[in-house]
């Protein structure tokens, strides 16, 4: 009798799993279930470009024909209620049963509602899914003035996109600079002066207490702490999200902001693994466990549990990397700054730079503004495992590419 692998969450790590135990295991009855409507998406574009050609069908990761052909059986629309770990199953909303030999959690994350008053207004856009890229899409279309609240990567991204459509866009962040949680402060501070430029106004240390409605109790701005009122026909809340662990508890699995897992993604119940942004694991450099919302990862993680339960066992240890595109700018970032480690910014032109950040003299993350060569060469330098000093770097004016290059030749 084949092996069932059943993978809840039909996103970008459900997805891939399903696509690469296939690809390994050409025998196994592979079944993704999905709460969203339709065939699985990226989510990225929907904060990028999607905002401009509104197509959803370049969003797809594959066409039906994909999931016919390689015999995965795709169940939409259909929410995962119950994991029953006595007898290996799992239960949606309306009572479809499912059972597993293997269990893969791909439950992903959902949008955080901080404690701001009003925040249930009708209006008020949130982006996640691609009925609210939908939803948004048709605002921009009418809006006048975006307020944003968060200076993250989805709240910059959305407010270059608006910006460039002619909108006014004030973006509210309650920390002293952009994107403080994920890049150093000089990349803050190129990236804080790019959207000035675009005509962005940018409100630093301001939590924003209340979002604002008119008499019909439409979102119509949002005031903050210090008594500021902005006002804006269209309010995006982008501040952050929170893993969907809900099933994973109530099943007895541990939790520690994220699912627990070990270094091969496996819960404390061997026939159950997680993934992707709802996972919690341990990062294979420090041991710490972390967890990371991002393609990468997702799709890492899962290829690492594809070999796994085909036969192929292997930890995960997978550099970390990301990616955000605001306006024209490319910002990349390879490997993952540690506590008190010192950066060192280089910034070649007005729109090209990167920061480096080292930990006792030794590199272990590279931010890069549009230099792909650079985050290229810290990708592979990160993944050799040989410690690349500050010194060494010095030599060579901090310009990885020129440092691989020369230890590639070195006898
Ligand atoms: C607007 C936006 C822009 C982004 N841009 C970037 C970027 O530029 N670069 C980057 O690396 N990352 C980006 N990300 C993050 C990236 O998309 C995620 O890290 C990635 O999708 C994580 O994959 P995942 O499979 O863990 O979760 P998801 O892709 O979110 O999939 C999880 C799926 O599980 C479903 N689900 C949850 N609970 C259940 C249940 N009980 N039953 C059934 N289904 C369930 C959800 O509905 C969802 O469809 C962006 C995200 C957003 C929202």
């Amino acid at each position: 009798m084949p092996e069932q692998i059943v993978i809840v969450g039909a996103g970008q790590g459900g997805f891939q799993a399903a696509a690469s135990l296939r690809q390994n295991d050409s025998n196994a009855r592979i079944t993704l279930i999905g709460e969203e409507p339709g065939l699985p998406y990226q989510r990225p574009p929907l904060s990028k470009s999607f905002m401009k050609d509104g197509d959803p069908a370049r969003l797809l990761l594959r066409p039906k024909t994909f999931f016919e052909k390689n015999q995965i059986n795709l169940v939409e629309k259909s929410r995962v209620s119950f994991i029953d770990r006595a007898i290996k199953e799992v239960e949606t909303k309306s009572g479809l049963r499912f059972p597993y030999d293997h269990l893969i959690l791909a439950t992903g994350a959902r949008n955080t509602k901080p404690p701001i008053r009003n925040v249930e207004a009708h209006g008020l856009h949130d982006l996640r899914t691609l009925a609210d890229a939908t939803a948004m899409r048709s605002a921009v279309g009418s809006a006048r003035h975006a307020v944003v609240i968060g200076g993250g990567f989805i709240g910059l991204e959305f407010a270059a996109q608006a910006r460039a459509a002619g909108i006014e866009v004030t973006v509210v962040e309650m920390a002293p600079r952009l994107m403080a949680r994920v890049v150093s402060p000089g990349i803050s501070h190129l990236f804080a002066d790019m959207h000035l430029a675009m005509g962005t106004q940018l409100v630093f240390g301001q939590p924003a207490v209340e979002i604002l409605s008119t008499n019909n109790g439409v979102a119509s701005g949002v005031l903050l702490a210090d008594g500021t009122e902005l006002e804006g026909d269209m309010v995006l809340l982008a501040s952050g999200v929170q893993p969907n662990t809900g099933l994973a508890a109530a099943a007895g699995l541990e939790i520690d902001n994220g699912i627990v897992v070990d270094h091969m993604l496996q819960t404390a119940d061997p026939a159950i693994f997680a993934l992707g942004d709802c996972a919690a694991f341990p990062e294979f450099c420090s041991g710490k466990r972390i967890r990371l919302e991002s393609v990468q990862a997702a799709t890492d993680q899962a290829r690492a549990i594809a070999r796994n339960l085909t036969g192929n066992p292997a930890a995960y240890d997978a550099i970390a990397w990301f990616w955000s595109d605001q306006a024209d700018w490319k910002l990349q970032i390879a490997g993952l700054p540690k506590e008190n480690g010192e950066t060192h910014l280089i910034r070649r032109n007005h729109n090209t730079a990167t920061a480096l950040w080292f930990s006792d003299g030794i590199l272990t993350c590279a931010e890069t503004v549009n230099a792909a060569g650079e985050h290229m060469a810290a990708r592979r330098l990160l993944a050799s495992g040989l410690p690349v000093t500050r010194s060494d770097l010095e030599m060579h004016e901090y310009r990885l590419t020129d440092y691989l290059n020369s230890t590639l030749k070195a006898p």
